[in-house]
């Protein structure tokens, strides 16, 4: 063995307790590290003959690349729909690096199925759901929609999987999340052709029915894919999936929902009727890494069992006689985009089972209070406007007023550049906007006091 490699194993408890004591001085300090800085690095560093041996490469992340984190894990990081990382997750998550499992088929896979059990009891979905985990909501929605297309195909007597595509997929959708319109992309299917449905009359951005149904018609009989949305990213708006599911009874169609954070609602007694139907979906997107809190890299998907061979069919292995019928010996790698992937469940398995349904509704129903109590400020003060009514756990929110349009963005790199929260720019029904997404586990009253304050003094200075 390379000596220094040698070296590191002999001191790896050493090593290890370094690396705990670091964790938990950034874990304690993580509400007041800042939420962004302007550090850099060149990254030319060359790469050395020598091994430096752990301890020394420590010292070096240490001086040049930890001082470039920020604190995203941390309560006042409400830009994108950013989750934090609970004390469980994060066991499941170092412990997943330990075991270094492949998670394919076999034993290997077991925590797997498990871990999607327990998240169907947790959404209050059916176990005729089939679903494994992938790396974002972005795969998720890949995943899925790669199946809708091989059923797509199927309507029509084709075999895109084994074909390519021979034919134009029909998509419909009102407010597709980008990675969806990404994912048509990548699908070959077309960034471009998808039908934009018109959204309900009014400050809404929930599918209007009856523009869909009126579209459906129009295609006379002729199958088609509809991607709907369970928390869109500018006003967490849910389409009417009771009203989508009747329509299922009436016509042919693949009906996928990105459900990537707006799919929690339904932790919560209060909350739940936003997702009411959802379970006649075909495949549904789920993020670990937004509401669950999770790490990075943790989403699922869900396949209804009916798809079962339309989802091998996409993704079997199928020059690789070794791996057997897929059918008989289940393997996540004949169901999936990747093949080898590391044990992505274990996070949430260990989240799930620390906390349980209770500590989930706890988390969603904090993150709407936050939500509600910041809303409440935009809408007392002079200085600003909501955009959208909060219908969830985002608020989109602007300057008051059409003359104060031009500094809506200089006043967000303000408050960015103040570390002391995070937010994301937006455009929403041609408005510039800002969007406030409370998601994280951390997030108290005096995290929205302390924001409020900050923006009351930049406000000044504008
Ligand atoms: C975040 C999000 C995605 C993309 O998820 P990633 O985890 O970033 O890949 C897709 N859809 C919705 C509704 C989202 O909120």
């Amino acid at each position: 063995m390379n000596p220094i490699l040698q070296q590191d194993l002999n001191e790896i408890k050493n090593i290890l307790e370094n690396v705990k004591l670091q964790s938990l001085d950034f874990l304690s300090a993580v509400d007041a590290i800042a939420t962004s800085n302007k550090n850099t690095i060149s990254t030319d560093r060359g790469l050395n003959d020598l091994g430096l041996g752990t301890l020394a490469a420590l010292d070096e992340f240490n001086e040049r690349l930890a001082p470039l984190m920020v604190s995203q894990t941390g309560p006042r990081y409400w830009g994108f729909v950013t989750g934090g990382a609970t004390p469980a997750s994060i066991v499941g998550d170092w412990l997943t690096t330990i075991y270094d499992q492949n998670t394919q088929g076999g034993v290997s896979a077991l925590i797997e199925l498990e871990s999607i059990n327990l998240l169907l009891q947790l959404l209050d979905l059916p176990k005729t759901f089939l679903g494994g985990f992938v790396t974002g909501a972005t795969m998720s929605n890949f995943t899925c929609l790669a199946v809708a297309r091989q059923w797509f195909g199927k309507q029509l007597g084709k075999d895109f999987a084994k074909d390519g595509l021979t034919e134009p997929v029909r998509v419909l959708a009102a407010t597709p999340h980008s990675s969806s319109v990404k994912c048509l992309s990548m699908l070959g299917i077309g960034s471009q052709n998808f039908t934009k449905i018109k959204t309900i009359e009014g400050n809404r951005e929930a599918i209007d029915i009856a523009d869909l149904e009126k579209n459906i018609q129009s295609l006379n009989g002729n199958p088609f894919i509809l991607i709907s949305s369970a928390g869109t990213v500018n006003t967490a708006d849910f389409d009417d999936f009771k009203a989508i599911s009747k329509l299922k009874t009436k016509y042919n169609f693949w009906w996928h929902v990105d459900a990537a954070f707006g799919g929690f609602a339904v932790c919560s007694p209060k909350y739940k009727y936003l997702v009411d139907g959802w379970e006649a979906s075909d495949s549904i997107t789920i993020d670990c890494h937004k509401w669950l809190n999770v790490p990075y890299e943790s989403a699922f998907y869900l396949v209804d069992e009916q798809h079962k061979n339309l989802q091998c069919e996409t993704f079997q292995n199928s020059n690789a006689p070794y791996l057997g019928d897929p059918l008989e010996n289940f393997s996540y790698l004949n169901f999936l985009p990747e093949n080898s992937r590391r044990l992505k469940a274990l996070p949430a398995w260990f989240s799930l089972v620390a906390y349980g349904k209770q500590g989930y509704q706890d988390i969603i129903e904090n993150s709407v209070a936050m939500a509600l109590l910041f809303d409440a400020f935009i809408v007392q003060n002079v200085h600003f406007e909501l955009l959208a009514p909060t219908r969830l756990n985002n608020v989109c929110f602007a300057l008051a007023g059409d003359q104060n349009q031009e500094k809506v963005y200089l006043f967000l790199a303000k408050l960015n550049d103040s570390g002391k929260v995070f937010m994301t720019p937006t455009m929403y029904m041609g408005r510039k906007g800002i969007r406030a997404s409370f998601v994280n586990y951390r997030t108290a009253e005096s995290d929205i006091d302390l924001v409020i304050q900050e923006m009351q003094e930049i406000i000044k200075t504008m």
